[in-house]
């Protein structure tokens, strides 16, 4: 039978991913609004002691977000792995980059968690929120924007209405189409294998990664002698490893990660995701605004997909906890006006990083190696690595110019 009830709340967000349900969390916590969660999944079940195949490191900004909205306590300590020291280079300079979280007085810059921990935390601490509503296995499908409020349709017929449409629908989100919000896309024509391993040692609280020709191998380290290992390449030499057995794997990994890695004991599980960068042309429209994916999709090498989404989700909700109406233009724009110069800088910085290390020929990515070692080239970059490591918004632009034409 069909339900002809309608979902109604002040707010509705549409996907329940990291940055949706962060979304609720923090809005939850810190205004008096209804909030509905829609997500076309399943909702996240508790998770074993099984590493499960998506990491995700968080800047000291993005834990300040989650253990304010109380998420922490659902998050076991002992799932959490610090890193205090980050180094990128090539195979002739591993360590061209190198910063450790002591030079700026930190005991810290992150932690490593699973994503389905993560998001099955978030889950827990809005359960228990009597203001919040959420609704898994709803795929939003159709929006009609009025002045003063929004009507919508779920696939299965569902009517909904609400003063906000937040989009947190991922980087295909359809809260950005049907909100008419084009965007800048480049595909990289690469996809990210990861693969988590046991090692025979402690991979210990670096992480590093190594730039090739054919893109960057990293490794994030984890709990318990774990790591996860992410390896960019070609789609057919990604198809060529996934279809690998353990061993011939284990001796690919061997041929082509730097010695530092050490010896793997066990091929844990592997997976691809196809790389692309995405840029919304805007964040706000009429009665609709758009967070994490759903507004930019940025290299995983900076691994800042998640801390860009969580800093979004900061700066909406102060453009709207003085708010009566959430859905008011000026405070849309606010939030706008705030995050999207701040992302098209991260975006540009990493892609900045991206190219100064893939540069076709051997002999410009040494120059450009000399480069970072001098100490008035080093200063930009630094910044810039710091600024990704901690959350903080740089604080000069020079490092980084912006390829991104401000709305
Ligand atoms: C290989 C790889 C490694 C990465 N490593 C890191 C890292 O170390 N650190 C980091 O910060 N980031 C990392 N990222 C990026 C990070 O994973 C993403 O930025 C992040 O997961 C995006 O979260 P989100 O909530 O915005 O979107 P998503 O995770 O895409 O969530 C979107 C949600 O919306 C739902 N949805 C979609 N369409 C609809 C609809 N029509 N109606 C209702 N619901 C809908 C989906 O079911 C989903 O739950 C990595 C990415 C990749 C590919």
């Amino acid at each position: 039978m069909t339900d002809t009830s309608t979902i109604t709340s002040d707010i509705i967000i549409v996907g329940g991913g990291i940055a949706g349900l962060a979304m609720a969390a923090r809005l939850a916590h810190r205004t008096a609004f209804t909030i509905t969660v829609l997500d076309s999944d399943r909702a996240p079940g508790p998770v074993d002691e099984t590493l499960q195949l998506r990491t995700t490191s968080l800047n000291s900004a993005a834990l300040d977000l989650l253990k304010d909205a109380g998420v922490m306590a659902h998050l076991p300590t002992r799932f959490l792995t610090d890193f205090d020291r980050l180094e990128a280079g090539s195979r002739e300079a591993p360590e061209a980059l190198s910063f450790s979280a002591a030079d700026i007085d930190l005991d810290r810059f992150g932690v490593f968690v699973e994503n389905d921990r993560l998001r099955h935390a978030l889950w827990q601490t809005l359960e228990a929120q009597p203001r919040v509503t959420l609704i898994s296995e709803a795929r939003l499908s159709s929006l009609q924007r009025h002045d003063d409020h929004v009507d919508g349709l779920l696939d299965d017929g569902r009517a909904l209405t609400t003063r906000l449409i937040i989009g947190a629908d991922g980087a295909r989100s359809q809260a950005r189409h049907l909100g008419g919000i084009s965007s800048q896309q480049r595909d990289y024509a690469q996809e990210a294998m990861i693969i988590n391993v046991r090692l025979t040692e402690s991979p210990g609280h670096t992480t590093w990664q190594i730039f090739t020709p054919s893109g960057p191998v990293a490794l994030l380290p984890l709990h318990d002698r774990q790591a996860s290992l992410i390896w960019y390449d070609s789609p057919g030499q990604v198809q060529k490893r996934m279809s690998m057995s353990d061993d011939a794997l284990r001796a690919a990994i061997a041929e082509a990660f730097p010695a530092r890695l050490g010896s793997v004991e066990a091929i844990l599980e592997r997976g691809r995701f196809p790389i692309r960068r995405l840029h919304a042309q805007r964040y706000a429209g009429k009665r609709l605004v758009l967070i994490g994916d759903a507004a930019h999709v940025i290299h995983p090498m900076a691994g800042q997909g998640v801390n860009l989404g969580l800093a979004d989700v900061v700066a909406l909700t102060e453009a709207l906890e003085q708010e009566s109406d959430p859905g008011a233009g000026h405070a849309l724009s606010r939030y706008q006006r705030r995050q999207w110069p701040r992302n098209a800088a991260m975006l540009a910085g990493v892609e900045q990083l991206h190219h100064l290390f893939t540069l076709p020929f051997a002999p410009l990515r040494h120059l450009a190696e000399r480069g970072l070692k001098s100490a008035d080239r080093m200063a930009p970059v630094k910044r810039f690595m710091m600024s990704l490591a901690t959350g903080q918004p740089m604080t000069s632009g020079k490092g980084c110019k912006d390829h991104d034409t401000q709305p």
